[in-house]
């Protein structure tokens, strides 16, 4: 079966970032399903269309700060991420197909390394929060879910053993001693 093609090939910090049509997509399907929700909340037009895009931006950052984590406790390892691969709404790390038999240890700093990237960005997110709380509405729901995102989806929902996640991961390294069933 042939793999689908990037839409789009970007170069960022020596990673190659390839974005799938389904992730070009469902971002937009989760812009506008914010905006939309923002009007039926009894928002302003322009409210809900910035609160659209706001709601895309965080969640595309949130997507690449979590997998630049993996790609910067990869490279501390010794054993660098390649790329990242842009697919759906949660995104995968794509490490060399030809590597070698990693020590477990290895594989767990790496899996480790996004969850920590997204507790970090969870930490900003509540500082932001906390510095628009006086801000308009938009800004403050936009801070909030900044804060779900990184705090709830990418640090504690990548450590849930979902079978994709980074959780499932280390559980097949603390099973199995590698990263994969
Ligand atoms: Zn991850």
């Amino acid at each position: 079966m042939r793999s689908a093609k990037p839409v789009l090939t970007i170069h960022l910090f020596g990673l190659e970032v390839s974005v799938m049509a389904s992730a070009a997509a469902l971002t937009m399907v989760l812009m506008v399903a914010a905006a939309g929700l923002r009007l039926m909340r009894g928002g302003s037009l322009l409210g809900a269309v910035g609160f659209g895009l706001g709601v895309a931006v965080v969640h595309t950052g949130s997507c690449l700060g979590h997998h630049l984590g993996h790609a910067f406790a990869a490279r501390l390892t010794g054993f660098p991420m390649q790329g990242i691969v842009a697919k759906d709404l949660i995104w995968r790390s794509a490490y060399p197909q030809n590597e070698p038999i990693l020590p477990s240890l290895v594989h767990a700093k790496r899996a480790l390394g996004g969850p920590a990237a997204s507790l970090v960005l969870t930490g900003v997110s509540v500082v932001a929060w906390l510095a628009t709380r006086a801000g308009p509405i938009e800004l403050r729901r936009l801070m909030l879910v900044a804060m779900i995102d990184t705090g709830v989806v990418f640090s504690l929902g990548s450590l849930l053993p979902l079978g994709f996640t980074d959780g499932s991961t280390l559980l097949n390294l603390l099973r199995w001693g590698r990263p994969e069933k």
